[in-house]
Order: C-alpha cells, then sequence, then structure tokens
C-alpha cells in the first residue's frame, strides 16, 4: 500500500494512539487509515478497544471532581487556550481532515473555524449559567433553582464532520463542568487525536478530555451506552444506530441526545430570486460531495419556474471541479469510500427505473472508484429511492409541484425532520411555510445555516438536544430544585 505523504508544519500533530487521562495509549493492533481520494495509507493507530474504553470512563470519572468544582472562569480560559490553538494549527488540522475523509482543503479548514467556534462560543456560555428563584405557594418556603454539570459524557461520532461533531459536544460539555470520552468513526480518527494533542497543550487536566480510537464499534458502543458512571450519552450518525444506542442507554436511564440523519427538502417557489435559489442549492446539495445531514434531499421546484431553475442549476453544477481535496481549484472531493459510491449509484438506477431522467452525471468517474460526478436528476416523484432515502452523496433529485399546500405535504413525508430550505419572496407564504414544515431548522433564502450561536438538531426521527447556542449547555446539565423551609418564625 503506498503511504500518502503527511508533511505538516507541526509533526506533533499527526497521533497514533489513543488518549486516555492525560496519555497517549498503544494497543497491540492497528487501524489503517487511508485517503479516500487514491486509496493510499495516511497513518496507523493503534486499535483500542472495550478494556481502554473503561479506562476512559474510569479517568472521566475521577477528573469530574476537579474539573467540575473549577470555576466558569477557569474553564473559560482553558477553553479559550484550546480554541486559540486549534485556529493557530487551522493549516495543519485541515490537511490531516482532507487526508482521512476527502473534502477540499478549504472546506476542511472551514470545518476547523466552525468546530474551533464552537469551543470559543461555549468558553464564554460557560459563564452564564443562571439559576432561578420561584415564588413559593406558602410563606415559609422559598424556591430556588440551580444547574449542575450531569457527570461523565460518551460520545460517538461520524466521519463526515472528523472534527466538528466532536468540537460540538465536547465544547458544551466541558463548559458545562463536565468530563468526556469520545470514540470517533474508525475510518477518521486523526483529526480527534490532534483535538486531544492540542486540549494537552492548552492546560486541559488529564482525564477530562479523552478520545479511545478503535473498530469494535459494537463493544465500545456498550461500554459508553451502558456503563453506571457514565451519565450522558450523546451521538452523531445514522437514525439506525442511534435507535439502537438509545435502548442500550435505557439499562441505566442515561440522559441522551441524538443527532440522527436527515432528508432535506429545499423548495423554490415561483415568487423566488431563481439565481440566489440556484447558489443556495449548490451549496448546501454539494458540499463535503453531498455527505453532510443538513444536506439538501430534494429539490422542490413549482412548476411555473420548473425550467429555468433547472437550466440554470446545471450550468452551476457543471462549474464545479472533482477531484482530490488537496489539489488547487477542486471544489467537490471523493466520497468516504466506493462502497458509499455503489450504494448512491444504486439509489440513482433504480430511480431511473421508475421513470426518474438522468439530465447530469451519473456516470462512472475517470478518476476513480471513490469518486462521483455531480448528479442531476428530474421528473422525480417523492416515492421513488432517490427521494425517500437519505442520499448522502452528490445528488439532486428534482420534484416539481403545484401549490404550496403540496409542497409542504411533499417536504414533511418523511421520517426525519433535521434540516429544511425555501425560497421565497413573500412575507405571508415565508411565515405559513416556515410554521408548516416539519423540522427542526428551516433556512429562508438561505442554503448555509448552520452556525455556534444558533441551535442545531432536529425533530421527528432526526433525533433530539440542541448543539450550540443558549440552549447547548442545557443537554449537560441537571436542573436542581432547593426547597427551603422552616423560614417563619
Ligand atoms: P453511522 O454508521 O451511524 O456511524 C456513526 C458512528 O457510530 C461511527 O463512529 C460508527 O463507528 C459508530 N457505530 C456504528 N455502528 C455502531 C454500533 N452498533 N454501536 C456503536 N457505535 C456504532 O453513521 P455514518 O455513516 O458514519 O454517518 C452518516 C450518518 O450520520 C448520516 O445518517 C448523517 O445524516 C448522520 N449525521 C447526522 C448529523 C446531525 O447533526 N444530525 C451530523 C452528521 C452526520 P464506525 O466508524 O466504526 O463504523
Amino acid at each position: 500500500m503506498q503511504h500518502s505523504n503527511v508533511t505538516l508544519k507541526d509533526q506533533q500533530l499527526l497521533k497514533n494512539f489513543s488518549y486516555i487521562n492525560g496519555s497517549w495509549h498503544s494497543s497491540a493492533n492497528e487501524i489503517s487509515v487511508t485517503n479516500p481520494a487514491n486509496g493510499e495509507l495516511v497513518a496507523k493507530v493503534s486499535n483500542a478497544g472495550i478494556a481502554e474504553t473503561e479506562l476512559a470512563v474510569k479517568a472521566a470519572k475521577s477528573a469530574f471532581k476537579l474539573w467540575s468544582s473549577k470555576s466558569a472562569n477557569e474553564r473559560a480560559t482553558l477553553l479559550r487556550n484550546w480554541f486559540n490553538l486549534m485556529m493557530e494549527h487551522q493549516d495543519d488540522l485541515g490537511r490531516i481532515l482532507t487526508l482521512e475523509q476527502g473534502k477540499p482543503l478549504a472546506e476542511a479548514k472551514g470545518e476547523i473555524a466552525y468546530g474551533a467556534a464552537f469551543i470559543e462560543w461555549f468558553s464564554e456560555e460557560g459563564k452564564r449559567v443562571y439559576g432561578d428563584t420561584i415564588p413559593a405557594p406558602s410563606g415559609d418556603k422559598r424556591i430556588i433553582v440551580i444547574k449542575q454539570p450531569i457527570g461523565v459524557v460518551a460520545a460517538i461520532t461520524p466521519w463526515n464532520f472528523p472534527n466538528a461533531m466532536i468540537a460540538r459536544k465536547a465544547a458544551a460539555a466541558l463548559a458545562a463542568g463536565c468530563t468526556f470520552v469520545v470514540r470517533p468513526a474508525t475510518q477518521t480518527p486523526l483529526s480527534a487525536l490532534a483535538m486531544a494533542e492540542l486540549a494537552e497543550r492548552a492546560g486541559i487536566p488529564a482525564g477530562v478530555f479523552n478520545v479511545v480510537v478503535g473498530d469494535d464499534a459494537r463493544g465500545m458502543g456498550k461500554v459508553l451506552t451502558e456503563h453506571v458512571d457514565v451519565a450522558k450519552f450523546t451521538f452523531t450518525g445514522s437514525t439506525g444506530v442511534g435507535q439502537s444506542l438509545i435502548s442500550q442507554c435505557a439499562s441505566t436511564v442515561k440522559k441522551v441526545s441524538m443527532e440522527l440523519g436527515g432528508n432535506a427538502p429545499f423548495i423554490v417557489f415561483d415568487d423566488a430570486d431563481v439565481d440566489a435559489a440556484v447558489a443556495g442549492a449548490l451549496v448546501s446539495k454539494y458540499r463535503n460531495a453531498g455527505q453532510t445531514c443538513v444536506c439538501t434531499n430534494r429539490i422542490l421546484v413549482q412548476e411555473g419556474i420548473k425550467e429555468e431553475f433547472t437550466t440554470k442549476f446545471i450550468a452551476a453544477v457543471k462549474g464545479l471541479t472533482l477531484g482530490d481535496g488537496l489539489t488547487e481549484g477542486v471544489t467537490i472531493g471523493p466520497m468516504i469510500s466506493e462502497l458509499a459510491v455503489a450504494d448512491v449509484n444504486d439509489l440513482v438506477k433504480r430511480s431511473v427505473a421508475e421513470g426518474a431522467e438522468l439530465v447530469l452525471g451519473g456516470e462512472p468517474s475517470e478518476l476513480g472508484g471513490g469518486f462521483l460526478a455531480p448528479t442531476i436528476l428530474t421528473n422525480v416523484t417523492n416515492e421513488m429511492p432517490i427521494a425517500s432515502n437519505e442520499i448522502f452523496g452528490p445528488v439532486s433529485p428534482i420534484i416539481t409541484f403545484k401549490d404550496e399546500a403540496q409542497a409542504i405535504a411533499i417536504a414533511n413525508d418523511t421520517e426525519f425532520g433535521l434540516a429544511s430550505y425555501f425560497y421565497s419572496r413573500d412575507i405571508g407564504r415565508i411565515w405559513r411555510v416556515a410554521e408548516g414544515l416539519e423540522y427542526g431548522m428551516v433556512g429562508i433564502n438561505e442554503g448555509l445555516i448552520s452556525n455556534a450561536a444558533a441551535p442545531f438538531g432536529g425533530m421527528k426521527q432526526s433525533g433530539n438536544g440542541r448543539e450550540g447556542s443558549k440552549y447547548g449547555l442545557d443537554d449537560y446539565m441537571e436542573i436542581k430544585y432547593l426547597c427551603m423551609g422552616g423560614l417563619d418564625k
């Protein structure tokens, strides 16, 4: 196997061991991390398992006492250091991310800044964990409400955002006063380990932030979901895996938050600014080669502007440059694996067999089996496989609709409820549609919606809990009610 050249400004950011209780742990076996653009070996990482996961939970449990008793200001200073270091090393972190995940370097560096922004946000938000006083029903009592960190937080994260999906959770957990154990996706452990190296340099104490890397997803997942010392479990990944992890958490009645799959509708009404809608659809569909949970999954276009939108959209998609994410000028990288390409191709073929029309792409790429050229299908119905499944690839199915009521009905006809988008300039319609969409997030005349100040999360089978914003700390805190009685003289 050929070796990808991993040359960094700071070579110490490339780590090969799990990070537990402030030290680097080697294990007997290794995992190969490969570059999705060419299959070359990027690095070998020690393959940890159940024993190391238990060790990490134990470390997080004993670190909790010290970390939770620090003042919010003290924690904020350390988190701010971590944020500064991530931004200082943005180039190297971006490079590592592109090598293991495939997205274009500019996008990878964007992910580092996005992930770091959550650390910055929660370093500040941690200082504003306010309690409450509530008028009591009788004069001899007082009701006081305080918030306290929940304890050890365990997390499992996916490969599509190897840095940000960890940063979004760890930032809130640590700011709240919790300690943290994460098991990153097997395909993309290097970004997580680089974060651990920087957490250590930032002065975050041993045991507060732990990363266990291993390919025994089930075994390690069982520890993280069933361990009695884990108070809270947080997951980002597919709905199917999330469902089984929720049931595993039931045995110890853990607090759970789930960021699961999506099937985002992107609705273009006939009063929309079509050029703005084309630009919004392009970015929300093809970012990360279509492999984000908030990616547009179905484009719904009103009949009267179908021709104009489709013509302009095809022209815009043709302007994307497919290639290795480290090559200058590339705007869309490979998919995570050849298997992922085959799965998406299968959805396309089955939908074409049911009457969809392939108007762009759909051919094998000469760049190799890990690449899928940006593809567009028209004449799609909501029942076709390409519309009813989460695509997770660079394919745009276009569905037409007659009126507003039909658009909302089609958009909501899915078990998912994560992100949605629509373009309109009619203020009445904007309110009606925004309120009618059964989604946790709605982009109105906007295709890029996520940032640290806003609550990210889904409804229905897309999950529960919110990451980011002033609501984000609540998932990592207990509300405790103090009843003071006997105040009568
Ligand atoms: P996945 O197959 O569910 O895997 C996610 C993580 O779960 C990986 O770390 C995986 O480990 C682990 N895992 C798999 N099976 C497990 C099991 N039985 N027990 C414990 N852990 C297990 O999802 P994916 O394909 O990597 O990610 C894509 C999905 O994530 C999409 O559905 C996407 O919409 C969703 N997602 C949601 C959000 C959000 O915020 N809502 C954000 C990003 C992605 P291995 O790597 O070892 O398989």
